[in-house]
């Protein structure tokens, strides 16, 4: 799963499959390409973070761990230089 961080306004917001995903602000976007594997990106303060499909359902499962139980995923920023991120900056045309 991909997620975009707008480093503007601080929106982070899951990829959409079938459209393009904008921050609230408007200053970043993102979108898969049709192999739902790579994703451009727009945006000079966009940060694209990638999430384990795996990781998504000890998450769901949190709502009913005991107080005190902790269920955590690893998020990672993917750089300019991942293969599956491609950065454009700038607004998206
Ligand atoms: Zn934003």
């Amino acid at each position: 799963m991909k997620l975009l961080l707008c480093g503007y306004c601080k929106d982070v917001r899951a990829l959409d499959v079938s459209e393009t995903t904008t921050c609230c602000c408007g200053k970043t976007s993102a979108r898969y390409r049709d192999d739902r594997w790579h994703a451009d990106i727009w945006g000079d303060d966009c940060i694209l973070l990638g999430l384990e499909n795996a990781d998504v359902y000890p998450l769901l499962a949190a709502r009913d761990a005991a107080e005190g139980e902790r269920r955590a995923a690893e998020l990672v920023a993917q750089p300019s230089s991942h293969a599956q991120a491609h950065y454009h900056g700038g607004k998206r045309k």
